[in-house]
C-alpha cells in the first residue's frame, strides 16, 4: 500500500523510518518531511493543514493510509475532511476525529472529561474575561505555586506557573483580559500544583480496543539540572525507571482503561495515538494533560523499541482489530538527546550547515529541523536532529549518544548534557 506521514519533525522521521522497514509499504510519502524523510521517502512540499492539496496528492499517488503526526490538522479536523468526501472515504486515517482532538485542542474539555470518567487530575476551575473577579478569588483559595493554563492550543507555551498571588492574578489578567495567547487564552483553566515527577504513556487505539507502548520521559527545559524555558523537548528515556510494574497496572486501570471506555461512552470515535501526560503524586498516577499524538521527542526513543511491524499494527488499529496484535518490546533501553540551535527556544538562527552524520555509528539519527540544501544538509528550525541509541541500561545507551554527538556538528549547536542523570 502507499502511505502518508504528515509533518516534518524527528516524530515524523521515526514514522517513517519504521514504516519504511515494512514489507506492507510500497511507497511511502512525507509532506512536508525534512532532510532524514528524504533519504527514505519521497517529501512533498505541501502543508500539514492545506487539507485541499493532500486530497490532490492521496488521490494522485493512490494512498490509502494518512498518518498524522502533528495535532494541527486533527485539531482542525484532517480525519473528519477524509470523512465527509465521497472520494477519500476510502482512505485510512491514523489520528481522531476534530471532536475527540478537543482532549488536545482544550484544556477545559480534557478537564471536564477527566472529571466525567472519574480519572485522577489535579482539581481545577476555568474562566472568562467574564468573571476574572471570581477567577482572583479562586486563586486565594489556592496554595502556591499558582498554574494558569490557555485553554486553547498556544505552541506549548500557554502553561505559566507562578509562585505569587499578585504575579498569578497579573497572569490570569494578562490571559483573559489582555489577550495575552490571543484566541487560546479566551478561557483560562486554573489547577492546582501537583508536586511530582513527570512521565509519558502512549496508547494505541481503533476506539475498542487499546495497546500500551513503552513509556518514556522526556526533558523540557532548555538548560541543565530542568532550568530555564520550557522547549519541545530536549531529550528522552524509555523505560522510566521509577515506572515499576505496580505503578503501570495503576495506570492502566485508573487512567488508561477508564479513557478508552470515555471515548466510547462520550461517543467518541478514536482511531490513534493517545499521548498521556502524568505525573507521580506519591505513588500514584495523576493526569496532566492529553494529547491526541505521539510526543516528541518521546517517538524517538517509543518506537525504536517497538519489534513488530507497525504497518501491521497501523492497519489494525484503522480496522477495530487491534486486540488481535501482540505488541513485541524490544528489552533494550533506548535514549535521544536532540540537537538545537543555538537561542532555541528564543530566536535563532537557521541555515547553518550539518556536518558528521556520515560518521556516526552505532546511533540512529532522526532528523528534525533540517533540510536538504543544494545536496547539504542545512538546520531549518529550533530543534535540529535527535541521536537515539540502544543500551543494555540506559545509562550505556546515553553514553553512545554522546560519543556519537562529538562527531557531530553545525554553528551554533546546542545540547543537554545531563539527559537521564537525574533517573
Ligand atoms: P501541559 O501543557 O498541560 O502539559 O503543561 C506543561 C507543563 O506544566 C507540564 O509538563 C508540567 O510540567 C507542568 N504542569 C501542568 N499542570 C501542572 C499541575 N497541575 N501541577 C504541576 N505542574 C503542572
Amino acid at each position: 500500500m502507499n502511505i502518508l506521514i504528515l509533518g516534518s519533525g524527528g516524530r515524523e522521521h521515526t514514522f517513517a523510518w519504521k514504516i519504511a522497514q515494512s514489507p506492507l509499504c510500497d511507497n511511502l510519502f512525507v509532506a512536508p518531511g525534512n532532510s532524514g524523510t528524504a533519504e527514505i521517502a519521497t517529501n512533498v512540499n505541501i502543508g500539514v493543514t492545506d487539507f485541499g492539496a493532500i486530497k490532490e496528492l492521496v488521490l494522485d499517488k493512490d494512498i490509502t493510509m494518512v498518518v498524522v503526526g502533528p495535532e494541527d490538522p486533527l485539531v482542525q479536523g484532517v480525519h473528519d475532511f477524509f470523512l465527509n468526501d465521497e472520494a477519500l472515504k476510502h482512505v485510512a486515517v491514523i489520528g481522531p476525529q476534530k471532536e475527540a482532538a478537543t482532549l488536545e485542542g482544550s484544556k477545559e474539555f480534557a478537564k471536564e472529561f477527566l472529571y466525567r470518567h472519574n480519572i485522577p487530575t489535579a482539581a481545577y476551575e476555568s474562566f472568562t474575561k467574564d468573571n476574572v473577579e471570581a477567577g482572583y478569588a479562586f486563586l486565594e483559595t489556592l496554595k502556591p505555586p499558582y498554574v494558569l493554563k490557555a485553554d486553547g492550543l498556544a505552541a506549548g507555551k500557554g502553561v505559566v506557573i507562578l509562585n505569587s498571588l499578585e504575579e498569578a492574578k497579573a497572569e490570569l489578567k494578562s490571559m483573559l483580559v489582555d489577550a495575552k495567547f490571543g484566541q487560546a487564552s479566551t478561557k483560562v483553566v486554573i489547577e492546582e500544583f501537583l508536586d511530582g515527577i513527570e512521565l509519558s504513556c502512549f496508547v494505541l487505539t481503533d476506539g475498542e480496543n487499546y495497546k500500551i507502548l513503552p513509556t518514556a520521559k522526556d526533558y523540557k527545559r532548555i538548560g541543565e539540572g530542568d532550568t530555564g524555558l520550557n522547549t519541545g523537548g530536549m531529550g528522552a528515556v524509555s523505560p522510566v525507571p521509577f515506572a515499576t510494574d505496580e505503578f503501570l497496572n495503576k495506570i492502566e486501570e485508573r487512567i488508561v482503561k477508564p479513557t478508552i471506555n470515555g471515548f466510547k461512552k462520550d461517543n467518541l470515535p478514536y482511531v490513534g495515538f493517545v499521548f498521556i501526560g502524568l505525573i507521580k503524586v506519591g505513588d500514584d498516577p495523576k493526569v496532566i494533560e492529553y494529547n491526541v499524538r505521539m510526543g516528541d521527542p518521546e517517538t524517538e526513543v517509543v518506537l525504536p523499541r517497538l519489534k513488530n511491524d507497525f504497518v501491521e499494527i497501523l492497519q489494525a488499529m484503522a480496522n477495530g482489530t487491534l486486540n488481535t496484535i501482540d505488541i513485541e518490546i524490544d528489552e533494550r533501553a533506548a535514549t535521544t538527546i536532540m540537537l538545537v540551535s543555538g537561542g532555541y527556544p528564543e530566536a535563532y538562527q537557521k541555515g547553518k550547515e550539518i556536518t558528521g552524520v556520515k560518521s556516526v555509528e552505532d546511533s540512529i539519527l532522526f532528523h528534525a529541523g533540517a533540510q536538504l540544501q543544494d545536496g547539504r544538509i542545512v538546520t531549518s528550525g529550533g530543534r535540529v536532529m535527535a541521536v537515539t541509541s540502544y543500551g543494555e541500561s540506559y545509562q550505556e545507551a546515553i553514553k553512545k549518544s554522546y560519543q556519537n554527538i562529538e562527531k557531530l556538528h553545525f554553528d551554533t549547536m546546542y545540547y543537554r548534557k545531563d539527559i537521564g542523570f537525574d533517573l
